[in-house]
């Protein structure tokens, strides 16, 4: 078992971490991970052969221009603010959990401004695919993804010296908890939805119908609906939801945001 041994080394994870691998690898392991339990549970048919293709060439998008131009732009509009010494010195497992409830309080507003009349075409590709599984997510606009990244960075001083596996921790949850926010999978849930947003509930984000355009806007935890006023209980919904934003916008003017 010399190549498991390998896996699990120092050196392994040297070569992972020196060669920007880590998140490489955590996308094939999505990939094949997420798909095989949407295959067992499956909530809604997804013609997988049509839609993954695209889907994976803009994950690439994301990956390569749109994640990196928006940090880059971030640079010069986020704000870090320097926290006073008693919130540093706070247990670290106490400034994580600031860390996330700040964030997705912020993130919960951004949300909430990019389904307004004037900022919505920054967000609408997000919304666009008429189906739902884990990678129909993927779609961010620069300026969306530019926006969205304020509060995450606002709240990383909570975080203050952090372990060095932090940030990718941190990217390899954010990553997932978009993956789980779209999932194509019967599960119900209701007691988890007491805190957190589960794929049934963010799914009703995606209704193409005019009463959910402003429903369960929230990525972590579902407080934030229920406190604002968006809240949008999954099991009152009776008949199947259909997807999509209701128009044909061309692709090109959804990518860009304009
Ligand atoms: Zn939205
Ligand atoms: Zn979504």
């Amino acid at each position: 078992m010399e190549w498991a041994e390998y896996l699990l080394s120092r050196e392994f994870r040297q070569f992972i971490l020196d060669n920007n691998l880590f998140f490489p690898l955590l996308f094939v392991g999505r990939c094949i991970g997420i798909t095989a339990i949407e295959l067992i549970w499956p909530s809604r048919v997804v013609e997988y052969r049509k839609v993954m293709l695209k889907d994976l060439a803009v994950a690439c998008l994301y990956f390569f221009v749109i994640f990196p131009c928006a940090i880059y732009l971030d640079r010069w509009i986020a704000i870090r603010p320097n926290l006073p010494e008693a919130i540093l010195a706070m247990p670290f497992p106490v400034r994580v959990f600031c860390y996330f409830a700040v964030a997705d309080f912020g993130h919960y507003w951004i949300h909430r401004l990019m389904h307004t009349k004037h900022v919505w075409r920054i967000h609408k590709w997000h919304h666009a695919p008429k189906y739902m599984y884990w990678l129909a997510g993927v779609r961010t606009t620069i300026p969306q993804q530019v926006i969205v990244n304020l509060p995450y960075i606002f709240a990383w001083s909570f975080l203050g010296l952090t372990p060095w596996w932090m940030e990718l921790a941190i990217g390899a949850f954010n990553a997932f908890q978009n993956d789980w926010m779209h999932v194509n999978v019967t599960w119900r849930s209701n007691w988890l939805e007491w805190f957190l947003v589960t794929p049934r509930y963010h799914h009703i984000h995606h209704s193409d119908s005019p009463l959910h355009y402003k429903a369960n806007l929230a990525a972590l935890f579902t407080i934030w609906d229920r406190l604002f006023g968006t809240y949008v209980d999954p099991d009152s919904i009776k008949e199947p939801l259909t997807f999509g934003i209701g128009e044909e916008v061309p692709l090109v003017r959804l990518a860009v945001g304009v």
